[in-house]
């Protein structure tokens, strides 16, 4: 049996590491990008199922902050690309729903809960649609963007249950192309999202504790 990380795509093999997945340590770890067993997924169950994609008008429900996060992810996602006209105007959108949602008295907490919302609910309509205008470019910034937020979102909730002494001893980096964030001390060679070298990330040393 196999087993996906889901966040960077590490196959654990169960016949080349000569243990069963469901029998490694709960703190275990992915060896490339550090995301914890449960983001893994077996191998042989990866249906890819694209039928029940959400209509397009579910972008009407979006909030300014949800809007604000995921055009600074296109904008990242374009800066990769070198597509310096799309990372402006998708920085001019971000900054303009920031704008608007601080309005609101939007606050920490506010943030808090949307990253407790699961986001990636709304990756598979962007992808298909993506798909479907043959977008290459956007499909990868989509690609990316699901990964980080599934990996966020996790981080977040072990942050939550844990509490502060999840970060203590470790260090954090986020990767300044794609958002991917790395807690941990074993910094990987490459982002192992979106396949920049190491020196793209940038260490967070505020006081989160
Ligand atoms: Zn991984
Ligand atoms: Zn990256």
């Amino acid at each position: 049996m196999k087993y996906k990380c889901t966040i960077c795509g590490y196959i654990y093999d169960e016949d080349v590491e000569k243990v069963l997945f469901k029998d490694l340590a709960n703190d275990w770890a992915c060896p490339a990008c550090g995301a914890p067993k449960d983001l893994f997924e077996p191998l042989e169950e990866k249906t890819v199922e694209i039928n029940e994609i959400e209509s397009a008008n579910d972008m009407e429900e979006f909030s300014y902050l949800e809007l604000a996060a995921i055009f600074s992810n296109l904008a990242r996602g374009s800066e990769k690309q070198y597509k310096t006209a799309w990372q402006q105007g998708f920085n001019d959108l971000a900054n303009y729903f920031t704008n608007k949602a601080e309005k609101e008295n939007t606050d920490n907490i506010a943030l808090l809960e949307l990253l407790k919302e699961d986001m990636t609910k709304y990756y598979p309509s962007l992808m298909s649609e993506a798909k479907d205008k043959g977008d290459r470019g956007i499909l990868r910034a989509l690609t990316w963007g699901e990964k980080v937020t599934n990996m966020s979102k996790n981080l977040l909730e072990r942050y939550l249950k844990e509490g502060p002494s999840f970060l203590e001893d470790k260090k954090i980096y986020v990767c300044s192309i794609c958002g991917f964030i790395y807690v941990g001390n074993n910094l990987p060679n490459i982002c192992p999202v979106c396949k920049v070298p190491s020196f793209k990330f940038v260490e967070i040393k505020e006081d989160l504790k």
